[in-house]
């Protein structure tokens, strides 16, 4: 895959910018999560003579999101079991400058620049670079309706994101919550905030909670997650939040209809942190998170990006897409890091394959649904070329004691059998079976190759025909 390298735009150094003073291996890191910190310790592991300065504008570095909403539930005990690695760890073990509460406010190219500002005095730098990593990560969509910015209602994204809603129901001992947004962030939240004790309401706008499955895989979750107290408010989007009473209350659709709480959760997606990037003038992909070639090169050959800023290639689509997710962040980084001490490593692509807790079920996927298959138009004009079909069956052998059933559904192309994506739900053996149809997809299998694959068996664990080789046969069978 090739994408121009070097700069678009004619660029000049402008005068007066003392180059001389810094290392010829000077590496600024903008951003220090996933991403960041991942190409930071790898650079100082590969080449210790180098200075690597990390600027993060939050509070925190490498702390794990994902497991935020099991903090919040109380599944984790504590917040400080959710950082991975603290500014002093990094400093004085890893010899990494880690500038905490800095943000980097402008990238001048010709200079070899960034722009700095240190957030607690307002003091504005300048630091010159060698090689320039981009790994700002992804910011909470807040939708353009009222009341975003009451107290009470919250997005999830940093640590201390949590901390303050943390810190706001210790406080408020809030009794009703509605969470906005049925998306994995939503729907792990929900599950965190009943354990909590509250009332919880989903309000999506779309007719299905999890909107990255097909409809026909989440009808078994959404009875279990309204089994679980939750109350699901699905095809209505919210008009905004207001104050009632003391307490929140947020409108349904066009109605004057209102749920009232005392905790909103706005969790309708994210969007990529590349106004910097694309201020810089480096080309941006269709969805605006930063265009990288395969060693994560921007379109400047001293500028490198990783993790939930950058588009990725999709294996099965083979074009660039938008999937933020932490193995690809943590992954870029590394690679990022590897390239700028010398290596040349490719970043082999992504399928999107994610999993999800969902009270007692898991869910997961990897590369395309059906839905997903038929609007790329790659597959005929009208999908035509698209087959798939769900099975349910046991994850054990079917006499095992507490052996259950498994939904799994797996997408093809028909004229090939070129597997293009599979989704798995079930209680028990999901999570790493999703994980057998994302390497046989990455091998290139086809769906007869996957259906006869040597796979393990014994009564405790699987049936002698894996669910996921029932479905390769059954879509065989049906669409071939
Ligand atoms: P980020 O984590 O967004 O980090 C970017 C950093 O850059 C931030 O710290 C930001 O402050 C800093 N920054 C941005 N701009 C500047 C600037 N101009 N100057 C200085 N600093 C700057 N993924 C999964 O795969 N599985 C999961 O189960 C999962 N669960 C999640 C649950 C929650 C609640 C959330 C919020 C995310 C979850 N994710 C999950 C997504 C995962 O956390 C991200 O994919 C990952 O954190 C991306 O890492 P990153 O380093 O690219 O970006």
């Amino acid at each position: 895959r090739d994408i121009t390298l070097g700069t678009q735009q004619p660029i000049s150094p402008s005068p007066g910018v003392n180059r001389k003073a810094h290392s010829m291996q000077t590496v600024v890191i903008i951003g220090g999560d996933a991403a960041g910190m991942s190409a930071a310790s790898k650079i100082k592991r590969e080449r210790k003579e180098a200075d690597v300065i990390v600027y993060e504008r939050g509070e925190h570095i490498s702390f794990s999101a994902c497991g935020m909403p099991y903090w919040i539930g109380g599944t984790i005990e504590s917040d400080e079991d959710l950082l991975v690695l603290t500014p002093e760890v990094a400093r004085n073990k890893r010899g990494i400058d880690v500038r905490m509460r800095h943000e980097v406010t402008a990238i001048n190219r010709a200079d070899k620049t960034v722009e700095v500002r240190n957030l607690d005095t307002g003091e504005p730098s300048t630091q010159v670079y060698d090689k320039l990593v981009i790994a700002t990560g992804a910011s909470a969509v807040r939708p353009p309706i009222p009341g975003m910015d009451l107290p009470g209602v919250f997005t999830l994204r940093a640590l201390s994101d949590s901390q303050r809603m943390y810190a706001y129901m210790a406080e408020t001992t809030p009794q009703a919550a509605v969470v906005i947004g049925g998306g994995y962030i939503g729907v792990e939240m929900a599950e965190a905030l009943i354990d909590r004790g509250l009332e919880v309401h989903i309000v999506e706008m779309l007719p299905q909670i999890m909107p990255n499955f097909d409809a026909d895989m989440v009808d078994e979750v959404t009875d279990h997650l309204r089994e679980k107290g939750v109350q699901l408010h699905l095809g209505v989007g919210s008009n905004g939040v207001s104050k009632l009473d003391g307490r929140l209350a947020v409108g349904l659709g066009d109605t004057k209809e209102a749920i009232v709480a005392d905790l909103v959760l706005v969790s309708v997606g994210v969007r990529p942190n590349s106004q910097l990037a694309a201020d810089a003038g480096l080309a941006l992909g269709r969805s605006k998170a930063i265009l990288v070639d395969d060693h994560m090169h921007t379109t400047d050959p001293d500028i490198y990006a990783a993790g939930d800023c950058v588009e990725h290639h999709h294996i099965v689509l083979d074009e660039d897409v938008w999937i933020p997710l932490a193995p690809s962040a943590n992954k870029g980084g590394r690679i990022v890091g590897e390239n700028i001490s010398g290596s040349d490593t490719a970043f082999p692509g992504i399928l999107g394959t994610a999993v999800v807790k969902v009270f007692d079920y898991t869910m997961s996927v990897t590369g395309l649904t059906e839905r997903a298959a038929v609007a790329s138009g790659k597959y005929g004009s009208e999908g035509e070329f698209v087959g798939s079909a769900a099975i349910s069956a046991y994850d054990k052998a079917h006499y095992w004691p507490g052996a259950e059933k498994i939904k799994a559904k797996l997408v093809i192309d028909k004229r090939d059998g070129r597997i293009l994506g599979a989704q798995l739900v079930g209680k028990a053996g999901v999570n790493k079976r999703i994980d057998i149809v994302a390497t046989a997809i990455t091998a290139g299998l086809t769906v007869d190759q996957l259906a006869l694959l040597d796979l393990s068996y014994a009564p405790p664990y699987s049936p002698v025909y894996d669910p996921v080789q029932v479905c390769a046969g059954v879509v065989m069978k049906q669409v071939m």
